[in-house]
């Protein structure tokens, strides 16, 4: 039984100076490429849910999801942890919390400093005292398309980042350095400096870089060997499921009848494939 609790994965992860990936799934496909590619590289990782695939595009749900990432964790001997990815209310991620995920994130970030700290200690205390890790945003990771990476007064400022790790008591931070969700318009160039300052004024805390499609692996080195332990991988993970699914489709549109059965042992080899090639940036000791 491989499933093990997030905060142990992300601990080894600041122990090897290295960042955990942190993937976001959906379905018995996506959840199955990550383990899989987890298990034939011994690269430790964490199955993550955005509520809303669930809440809103209903492609899952959060009961069913942690099943299936728990009996696929089974059946494998690397570490694997289930993280619940933005979530905006208590409900939702107590919900989460009794499904067994053993991370969640509760994302403040629109909120001001003082009433988004406040609003992540009501849930830090709560979750803590159920042997489960919190993860916080200040600053504001936006998104890629309305270019907020450039956006330099959504930065995370190292100040802040002290202050709301002493008020909000969180174990995981996600910071805006320059990343953002989705498709970036150009290159992203993460600002390391203030990386520098944000690790050096709230030491022992796990940061965690959002919107990592599209970042330059050179820039990813840098980040995850200065403080960077938790990685969120999503948007090239789900675009290669599609093209995967897509190519099927593709190659058999000339025949009067295609199984729809036979199209998910191909893409979970291509998920798998995928991401086996992106945890070579990984360093576990
Ligand atoms: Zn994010």
């Amino acid at each position: 039984m491989a499933f093990e609790k997030c905060i142990d994965i992300i601990k080894h992860a600041q122990r090897s100076n290295t960042s955990v990936f942190a993937v976001n799934c959906f379905d018995y496909n996506t959840v199955k490429g990550v383990i899989y590619a987890a298990e034939e590289t011994a690269t430790p990782v964490l199955v993550q849910l955005f509520p809303g695939h669930a809440s809103q595009w209903k492609v899952t749900s959060i009961e069913g999801f942690a099943a299936i990432t728990k009996q696929l964790a089974s059946e494998v001997k690397t570490p694997i942890g289930l993280h619940l990815d933005h979530c905006y209310t208590y409900e939702e991620i107590r919900r989460a919390a009794d499904a067994g995920f053993t991370s969640v994130m509760f994302d403040g970030s629109e909120l001001s400093l003082e009433e988004n700290a406040q609003k992540t200690k009501v849930i830090a205390d709560e979750m803590h005292a159920r042997g489960i890790a919190v993860e916080g945003e200040i600053g504001h990771v936006g998104l890629a398309a309305e270019d907020a990476g450039s956006d330099l007064d959504l930065y995370t400022k190292p100040e802040a980042a002290k202050q709301f790790y002493a008020e909000s008591g969180v174990d995981l931070l996600a910071i805006a350095i320059g990343n953002a969700h989705g498709f970036y318009k150009g290159t992203p160039h993460l600002d390391i400096d203030r990386l520098d300052a944000i690790h050096a004024a709230t030491e022992g805390l796990a940061l965690v870089l959002h919107g990592g499609s599209g970042i330059p692996d050179d820039q990813l080195e840098v980040a995850f060997s200065r403080g960077i332990n938790k990685f969120n991988y999503g948007t090239n993970y789900l675009w290669t499921y599609y093209k995967a699914l897509a190519g099927f489709v593709k190659d058999h549109e000339k025949e009067d009848y295609a199984d729809v059965l036979d199209m998910s042992i191909p893409a979970q080899n291509v998920l798998i494939e995928h991401m086996k090639e992106r945890f070579h940036l990984c360093h576990f000791a």
